[in-house]
């Protein structure tokens, strides 16, 4: 919702829909830009390092863009001859524990919204924000639009949560990267939620969680059609998130392909061979509140062994320094060493869990480029390694041609 002119036909897309006899819950995020807009603000006035202390603050002035895109949007509404009111998150209340800038959904009262679709009315709710037990407003995280809006249609009970966004659906990769990129008509839940958590940056990982845990369906389409497209055609359009793998039509091995550039490697060399080595590292890494994701541990020679692991990038320098300050006197280890200059690229499917050879083919392709597999990781239903990043996009693009994702499916 970029401008005036892309509010209206918002408002004409809703209008469609309730005027067809659908009852309308619509759950706005801020018009583009604005959130980067507002905190660029904060950042004039306080250093970036600085911004932790401002958290309270911070959920503040960033709930204001869906408060304005939300009023906006029932004006437009209304202006369009629909009866429509607009409330903040703290009137519905959408109850939120109290992590500033992460916080999450406790519950929604569903009573205000539900009669005022009873008396006839489009009701529309801001995204991203919600109210803590002590009145403070809080916001859920950067995309936090998305969650708000599966969690109010598990509040309502709704038919389907339609996520409307600048791509038309779910991609087996992203199309910047390989432009043979498919659109799925259908995912699993499962799938998407591998999917977010790898890297694709479609929904809000914690919007995926969320539909999974109520059972909500959820279809992300594209905010670019013409509003006045066949509404049969609209309700068609996109990607379906199911819940049943026998909805899925799509019977493929491997569904997508996601990578991501946002962690570091760091290894921790010539650690003594012996029982707790893992949990004085990581441990203290946690206790940091550090989250760790890949991890191997080399077999060990003349009782020493390497340990690496991969954080977060934005914890790269935190975690390097704790290790040599705290964990290396103890632990009695050689040398902490790292790299910044790595990425993981996952291949994500149900099949995979009734296929063999799944993996051992991602790594024969990525053997054939030349490409140097450094970790690897895997669950029931995707395999992840960790590369150099210089690679990423030569992996993921000889994966999706390897795994025929190019390929209309059947
Ligand atoms: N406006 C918020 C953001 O930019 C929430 C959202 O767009 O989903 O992160
Ligand atoms: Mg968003």
């Amino acid at each position: 919702m970029g401008s005036p002119e892309r509010i209206r036909n918002v408002a004409k897309r809703v209008a469609k829909w309730a005027r067809a006899g659908h009852q309308m819950v619509v759950v706005p995020s801020a018009m583009s830009g604005e959130t980067n807009r507002l905190l660029g603000l904060a950042k004039e006035l306080a250093p970036e390092r600085a911004m932790q202390s401002y958290h309270r603050e911070l959920d503040m002035l960033a709930a204001t863009g869906e408060q304005a895109s939300s009023a906006l949007l029932a004006i437009a509404l209304q202006s369009e001859g629909m009866e429509a009111v607009s409330y903040a998150g703290w009137q519905v209340p959408i109850r939120t524990d109290s992590s500033y800038t992460k916080a999450r959904i406790e519950s929604i009262d569903d009573q205000r919204v539900r009669a005022d679709l009873n008396a006839g009315k489009v009701v529309i709710v801001t995204g991203f924000q919600g109210i803590d037990g002590e009145g403070n407003i809080t916001t859920l995280g950067r995309g936090g639009s998305d969650t708000s809006a599966v969690a109010v249609a598990a509040a309502m009970k709704a038919a389907e949560c339609l996520i409307y966004t600048d791509v038309d659906g779910v991609y087996t990769t992203d199309p910047r990267v390989v432009p043979e990129a498919r659109r799925l008509h259908t995912v699993s839940f499962e799938e998407m939620l591998e999917m977010a958590s790898l890297g694709s940056k479609v929904l809000q990982i914690r919007s995926v969680e969320f539909a999974g845990k109520y059972k909500v369906p959820m279809r992300v389409l594209s905010s670019f059609t013409p509003w006045d497209i066949d509404i049969n055609e609209e309700a068609k359009s996109g990607t379906l998130i199911t819940f049943e793998e026998d909805e899925k039509m799509e019977q493929a091995v491997v569904s997508g392909i996601a990578f991501n550039r946002d962690e570091a490697k760091i290894s921790v060399l010539g650690v003594p061979d012996k029982p707790g080595i893992a949990y004085q590292i990581l441990g203290a890494v946690a206790e940091a509140n550090i989250e760790v994701d890949v991890i191997i541990q080399n077999v060990s020679k003349d009782g020493k062994t390497d340990f690496s692991f991969t954080v977060n990038r934005n914890d790269y320098a935190r975690t390097v320094e704790l290790l040599n300050e705290k964990v290396l006197p103890e632990l009695g280890a050689q040398e902490v060493a790292g790299d910044t200059k790595i990425c993981k690229v996952s291949i994500v499917g149900i099949g995979m869990r009734s296929h063999v050879g799944v993996a051992s083919k991602m790594f024969r392709t990525l053997s054939e480029e030349g490409i140097n597999i450094q970790m690897i990781s895997t669950s029931e239903i995707k395999t992840s390694v960790v590369i150099d990043e210089k690679y990423m996009e030569l992996a993921v693009r000889s994966l999706h041609k390897a795994f025929e994702l190019d390929q209309p499916a059947a």
